[in-house]
Order: C-alpha cells, then sequence, then structure tokens
C-alpha cells in the first residue's frame, strides 16, 4: 500500500485528495482558499471531522507545507515519505502532451511556457508541481492534462477559419478542456450501457460552474465546446461561451475600456448566468429565482438551457447520431430540473427522461426503456483518474 496525492491547484485556492493505492481509498480531502489573500482559509476533512484554520497563506509553496504539516498534526501520516506519489492537474498540454506524463525539470519548464494558452491556471499548476517535488524529493510526481483527452480531436474539429499562419506559427487551434472528466464519465457509462467505449457514440456534459460538452466516437473525444481556452462553448456561471468577436471592440469604444484583458475578464468572470441574471453565477440561486419569479433569473436559466441544446444537437450531427447523452458536475449530477428542461427540448431526437429516476442521487441510466438515445447521470471524479495515473505511471 502507498499514499497518492492528488493536488488541484487554481489561481488562488488547491484542492487535494489523498488516497491509499491501489485500493483507491480516500483518506482524508482538503481545500486551501484565497491563497495570497488575507486570512486564508484551509480545511482539512478526515474521520468524519473537517478542521478548519484561518491564517494569511501567501503563496502555493507556503500553502503545500501547510497541507503537509496539516497532515502531520491530525496524525493523517507520521512522515512525510509516506506519500509516495503526488498527481496533479494541469488545464493547458498544448499539442504537446497527449497523455499524463512523469515529471521531470524539463516537463516542469514545459508547463510553465504553455502559461501562455492558460494564464490563470497553468502557473498556479506549475507552482504546485515545484513545491512537492521540492519537499518530497524521492516521490513519483505526474502532470495529468485536462487538455489530453481531447488530443484526438481531427483538424475538421480543431482549427478554426483564420488565416493559416495563426496556426502554423502562433498555434491558434481548439484545445478543449474537462478532458479528465469527459473520459471518466465516458468510460463509466460504457459499463453502464453494458458495451465497450469504442462500439459506443457519446455526447457528455459537464455542466457545473464551467460547462462543457464533448462529442465521443468510439472512446475518442472528436470535438467538444471549450475552444482555445475555456471562454468558449456554451454559457457557464460567469463565462459567456461563444461570443461574435465584432462585439469586442464595439464595447471597447462604448464603454471606454481601453485594454483588452479588461474585457476578456469581464466574459470570463461577470458574464454568464452572472451577467444575466445580475445577482448569481449559483445554479441554486437561478432556480430559486425563477421559481419566485425573477425575470432575469428565467431569462439567465432559459439562455442556459438553449446553449447546452445547441450543442447536443451540433454533436448529435457531427456523431451522426448518439447512443447516449451523459450528465455530470455540479450542475449536471444534482439538478434533476435543469436536465429535464435539457432533455425536454430534444424528444424528436428520441431523448426521453423517466422522471421517477431524475432524481437527486441519481447515478445511471435516467431515460425512459423506450427512449432510442439514452441520458444518463454520472458523478465525475478527476481526482480518482489523478491517482490512477500516478499508479500507473509508478510501476
Ligand atoms: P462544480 O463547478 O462542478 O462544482 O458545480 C458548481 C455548480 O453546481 C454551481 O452552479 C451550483 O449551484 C451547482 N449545484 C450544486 N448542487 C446543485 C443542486 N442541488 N441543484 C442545482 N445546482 C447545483
Amino acid at each position: 500500500m502507498s499514499k497518492t496525492i492528488a493536488i488541484n491547484a487554481g489561481s488562488s485556492s488547491l484542492k487535494w485528495q489523498l488516497y491509499e493505492m491501489p485500493a483507491e481509498t480516500v483518506i482524508a480531502k482538503g481545500l486551501i482558499e484565497r491563497i495570497g489573500l488575507p486570512e486564508s482559509v484551509s480545511s482539512v476533512s478526515f474521520d468524519g471531522d473537517k478542521h478548519v484554520t484561518v491564517k494569511d497563506i501567501h503563496n502555493h509553496t507556503e500553502a503545500v507545507a501547510i497541507l503537509m504539516n496539516d497532515l502531520k498534526s491530525l496524525a493523517i501520516i507520521d512522515h512525510f515519505s509516506e506519500i509516495t506519489g503526488t498527481g496533479h492537474r494541469v488545464v493547458a498540454g498544448g499539442e504537446l502532451f497527449k497523455s499524463s506524463v512523469l515529471i521531470t525539470d524539463e516537463i516542469a519548464k514545459q508547463i510553465e511556457n504553455l502559461a501562455e494558452l492558460a494564464p490563470l491556471h497553468n502557473p498556479a499548476n506549475a507552482a504546485g508541481i515545484h513545491a512537492f517535488r521540492a519537499l518530497l524529493p524521492n516521490a513519483t510526481h505526474v502532470a495529468v492534462f485536462d487538455t489530453a483527452f481531447h488530443t484526438t480531436m481531427p483538424p475538421v474539429a480543431y482549427r478554426y477559419p483564420v488565416p493559416n499562419d495563426y496556426y502554423d506559427k502562433y498555434a491558434v487551434r481548439k484545445y478543449g478542456a474537462h478532458g479528465t472528466s469527459h473520459m471518466y464519465v465516458s468510460q463509466k457509462a460504457a459499463e453502464y450501457l453494458g458495451k465497450a467505449p469504442e462500439e459506443l457514440k457519446l455526447i457528455t456534459a459537464h455542466i457545473g460552474n464551467g460547462v462543457s460538452l464533448t462529442a465521443i466516437d468510439g472512446g475518442k473525444s472528436v470535438d467538444t465546446s471549450m475552444g482555445f481556452t475555456p471562454l468558449a462553448g456554451v454559457m457557464m456561471g460567469t463565462r459567456t461561451g461563444d461570443l461574435d468577436a465584432s462585439i469586442i471592440p464595439y464595447i471597447m469604444v462604448k464603454t471606454g475600456i481601453t485594454d483588452v484583458n479588461e474585457l476578456i475578464d469581464i466574459f470570463n468572470k461577470k458574464s454568464g448566468l452572472a451577467g444575466i441574471s445580475g445577482s448569481s453565477s449559483d445554479m441554486r440561486d437561478i432556480l430559486k429565482g425563477r421559481e419566485e419569479g425573477d425575470e432575469k433569473a428565467t431569462l439567465a436559466f432559459d439562455l442556459f438551457i438553449n446553449r447546452i441544446q445547441k450543442y447536443i444537437g451540433q454533436y448529435l450531427a457531427v456523431l451522426n447520431g448518439a447512443d447516449a447523452v451523459v450528465f455530470t458536475a455540479g450542475i449536471g449530477e444534482n439538478s434533476g430540473p435543469v436536465r429535464k428542461a435539457i432533455v425536454d427540448g430534444l424528444s424528436w431526437f428520441g431523448l426521453d427522461i423517466d422522471e421517477s429516476k431524475n432524481i437527486v442521487g441519481a447515478d445511471g441510466i435516467i431515460s425512459t426503456a423506450a427512449a432510442k438515445v439514452k441520458v444518463l447521470v454520472i458523478p465525475t471524479d478527476e481526482e480518482l483518474v489523478i491517482a490512477r495515473d500516478v499508479e500507473k505511471l509508478s510501476q
């Protein structure tokens, strides 16, 4: 038995899960938030208890040291050396990384160099990697890329119709994201459907605060809704999704915004459900507002559903039909009303939900027996995929 830690480092947060491997048992998990801000919060869930500490944590290196010391002080581990593997979620792997890799000095440098494609995420991912490599010099360190699953997309899906040079010289193309989640739920869906992934055409819908849909043919991603960055695709909690690029210069002139990055920030952080509702990016608030007759919340909900339906329609065309649509992530796993609203508008395509199965805690097939295209709910588990990849690459 060995202990492996799965790390998901964001720009100001670090989410972790400690596993006993190969048993795949979760020993403890936690989240450090507000890194770099006053009063950072570190929480550790272990043995049915949640331990929370509040203190200033200035950067990811400090966060990793605090997390490792918490593991010791809570007697989750006796020595750092018990952790023999670390797995790191890396958002952008560009065209370079088609699968998970052992991290060397060179790989760590390449991950840093890919920051241009994910300026908020890759530097944080790299900081987490450096901190763990320094603290656990004898452990196996593995990078798991959000983009890797999508590297099977054909050029017809990943190229944009812009001058060739932009691709040839600057690698402007669709990379997608959430790949680990799409891969995991598609493989689980195949188990539920009693078929090999190679025999199936699936549309996976990762609907959380970030939202992306993927068309999967024979186990391979052939198209996905996020693009060059995660800003593209369907409307999300705070992101616009697809937008006419001409809006950018127009809004800049109208509002006096002179730095285009300021506008991109608004498209990433103040748009989507938050932008339309004017109140919240959280689907639970939107559903409540809609129930109470709030017109803006209702419009936000309607736009959100409409954009997802349109992408499912696109992918039914891309795949020339599908065996199943799979819902996952915070909203996809937990909101029956959202799933129902999406599927109800797609009955012509042969999607049909069984209301008695579209319930809280649903896991598996929720469509009627007669439905031509099955509908499934599958809780995603990106951390488990990361821990498994560490295990695989440690052999
Ligand atoms: P994630 O990014 O996967 O953590 O998902 C976050 C989103 O899931 C937020 O918009 C939450 O409001 C939403 N969510 C979580 N639980 C529920 C629920 N029971 N009903 C509706 N939305 C939910």
